[in-house]
């Protein structure tokens, strides 16, 4: 067992628990730590409140929100409250939307859409309160090392200063960039899941009313693309688009814009509800990789949020997936710098929880993009595994659900577990 230091050490900064980035997973560890008294720096390159896409809640994210104690504030808030998702085939036929009341009670039948720029101001301000000294406009360059253990990170300043930040454990929360796993040759592509996405907002365009104003719409277009359509405050709706790259860009059309713009003709519901309102802003592009981590740590480093796995966005689980992995990161690092001992074997239950929730919600994710397949296929055949699609989609994702994949399999093939997340233990 090692003994670990968590103050001053001869003049320079020591910190119980360094994190990279301020999005949803670092705020969330950050805050969760400070609450037990652990000395926490965050690092973030950019200057809050920033732009992030990403703004669609499933029923799930609420628990890591109750953890952290802001469920009233998001109440208060003026975020859009998301009662349901429906789903619109491309002719503008729509599904009867699914309710979360039919399913759960009331502290998880309701969540939200938010404006990022908002929700992680909102988180970041939580950890300051809590005692988090939270530094923006400040990158992190590399990890510092003392033999294989990471030891901090090496900093550069907003003037363009280089300084050395000393902490007991370092935590990736740099989401799809995953700093540690970039640099350590740990990043895989998911084999089959590479979409790209094109997004923008709009104003003024059409809501659906009452209960319905704030439901997530997934709309259909050709060869298993899909639009999101996502009511936020202040009168703007998001609406992107994920499809295959060859798809999108057929024609040789390469602009996001000229991209985005055909594609509204591909759903009727889609043009029907952009017809009345302004577009604004850019037209962001990006390529959509899921990637896995082949570990999730070695060390004195732990990896959070998307810096651990990016998974496609068509179900909304990445703020979910966020804020549970940073508050699951933080209960597993203050129980290791309780014990004096942050051996990387500590952390495999955070990862093998991490990942079981993240394999569930890939295979749904490989069986939604499956030529030919619908959810409904399987209801229709076994109708008692509704409620088990439900619960993956909400983000109950830590079940079994050996009952479902069985019946999947019965329309078309799921992937196996992918063998990686493990932290990596190095023999002594
Ligand atoms: C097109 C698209 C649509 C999506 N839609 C949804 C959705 O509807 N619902 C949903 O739940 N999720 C969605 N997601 C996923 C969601 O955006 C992410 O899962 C979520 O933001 C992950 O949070 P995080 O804290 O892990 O990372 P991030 O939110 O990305 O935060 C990482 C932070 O680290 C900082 N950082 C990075 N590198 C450094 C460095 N070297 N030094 C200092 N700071 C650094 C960044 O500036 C950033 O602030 C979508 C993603 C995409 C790409």
């Amino acid at each position: 067992m090692r003994m670990i230091a968590t103050r001053e050490q001869g003049g320079v900064e020591m910190w119980d628990v360094v994190v990279i980035g301020a999005g949803p997973a670092g705020s969330a560890a950050a805050s969760m730590l400070a609450e037990r008294g652990r000395r926490v720096l965050v690092l973030e390159r950019e200057k809050f409140p920033r732009y992030h896409v990403g703004e669609s809640m499933i029923p799930f994210t609420n628990v890591p929100l109750r953890r952290l104690g802001l469920i009233e504030k998001m109440q208060r808030s003026a975020f859009v409250r998301k009662f349901s998702v429906q789903f619109i085939q491309p002719n503008g036929r729509a599904s009867q939307p699914f309710y979360f009341f039919t399913r759960y009670g009331s502290d998880i039948a309701q969540t939200w859409q938010v404006l990022r720029s908002e929700f992680d101001q909102i988180l970041v301000d939580h950890a300051r309160s809590r005692g988090v000294e939270v530094l923006e406009e400040v990158e992190v360059m590399s990890l510092l090392r003392e033999g294989e253990r990471v030891v901090g990170v090496r900093i550069r300043e907003r003037s363009g200063d280089e300084r050395d930040v000393r902490a007991v454990m370092t935590l990736d929360c740099t989401g799809k960039e995953s700093f540690a796993a970039v640099r350590n040759g740990w990043r895989i592509r998911d084999p089959q899941l590479n979409k790209v996405a094109v997004w923008t907002y709009y104003e003024s365009a059409l809501r659906d009313e009452g209960i319905d104003a704030g439901a997530t719409t997934v709309a259909f277009v050709p060869e298993k693309g899909w639009f999101w359509y996502i009511p936020q405050h202040g009168n703007r709706v998001s609406v992107g688009v994920v499809a295959e790259g060859k798809y999108l860009t057929r024609g040789g059309v390469k602009d996001a814009r000229a991209i985005f713009e055909r594609e509204i003709g591909e759903n009727k519901w889609i043009e029907a509800h952009l017809a009345p309102g302004t577009q604004v802003g850019p037209h962001y592009l990006t390529s959509e990789y899921s990637f896995h981590s082949r570990h999730c740590g070695s060390e004195g480093l732990l990896l959070v949020g998307d810096a651990f796995c990016f998974l496609d966005p068509v179900f909304s689980s990445g703020l979910m997936l966020a804020l549970k992995s940073g508050v699951a990161a933080a209960d597993a690092v203050d129980a290791a710098l309780e014990s004096g001992d942050i051996a990387p074997c500590r952390f495999e239950n955070y990862a093998s929880n991490l990942r079981q929730g993240i394999e569930n919600m890939r295979r749904l994710v490989y069986a939604f993009y499956a030529p030919g397949f619908s959810f409904k296929q399987v209801i229709d055949r076994h109708p008692e595994l509704a409620a088990d699609i439900t619960d993956c989609l909400s983000g109950d994702v830590n079940k079994d659900f050996s009952r479902l994949w069985t019946a999947i399999r019965e329309f078309v093939e799921i992937p196996d577990e992918l063998p990686v997340g493990g932290p990596l233990v190095r023999a002594a």
